[in-house]
């Protein structure tokens, strides 16, 4: 049994799960989750049915994109995944999806700011909108790279989906779930007449620090994973 069967598994749980509450959806989409204390990451396959899929079936990358563990193909936006890992040290795992209302305000490029208190506990203090690149390009990698550096833990990518962070695999997940309730409301704030309001600046901040403490927790190396 491979050493990392426990990493694999949740990453086929979180799959199943979010398949399941229709966050992704047929094939599309990716998960991945960092190997505490190594330069490896666990990545769901390329084209794969998340419902048919096994522990066996996730593969194991190091930094450098060797696979080690792992019969199928990696998702094709492997190295994304892997670049958000290098340049976000207090990331544990990156969930990318194509969930729909999300993707609603990538197509008129609307970024979310920060209107809700667990929005900016959690997300950040804004889903701010990421230009566009193709999928599975290099070019995609290194614009993903460059404008994800300022700790919020949801992005928007322009005409594509979206990416959410977490200091475990758990916390991605609800992560994807709270964005698409934040998205949801805004398009209908949007379809007014009326100006969206934001939470208080001061509240805002004090949500964003308690974000960046429990980041700071994962880049010292205190939290395993799966939780605290
Ligand atoms: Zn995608």
């Amino acid at each position: 049994m491979s050493k990392y069967q426990i990493q694999k598994q949740a990453i086929v749980d979180a799959a199943q799960d979010l398949t399941k509450k229709g966050f992704l959806m047929a094939t599309g989409g990716n998960l991945s989750l960092r190997i505490i204390g190594e330069k490896v990451f666990a990545v769901t396959p390329s084209d794969f049915d998340y419902m048919k899929m096994t522990a066996d079936d996730i593969c194991i990358l190091d930094f450098e994109l060797n696979q080690l563990e792992g019969d199928l193909k990696p998702s094709v936006e492997a190295a994304m995944h892997c670049a958000i890992y290098q340049v976000r040290p207090d990331v544990t795992a990156v969930v990318h999806t194509h969930q729909v209302y999300a993707s609603a305000l990538t197509l008129i490029n609307k970024s979310i700011p920060g209107l809700f208190d667990e929005q900016t506990r959690f997300l950040g203090r804004s889903v701010d909108i990421i230009p566009y690149a193709p999928s599975g390009t290099g070019m995609l990698r290194d614009t993903i790279a460059k404008n994800v550096r300022n700790h919020n833990n949801a992005y928007l990518m322009k005409n594509h989906g979206a990416l959410l962070f977490g200091t475990d695999l758990d916390r991605a997940c609800h992560n994807v779930e709270i964005l698409e309730k934040c998205s949801l409301a805004y398009l209908l704030t949007l379809c007014t007449e009326k100006k969206a309001s934001k939470v208080p600046l001061a509240v805002r901040e004090i949500a964003f620090a308690k974000l960046r403490k429990d980041q700071k927790r994962v880049e010292s190396g205190q939290i395993a994973v799966g939780g605290e």
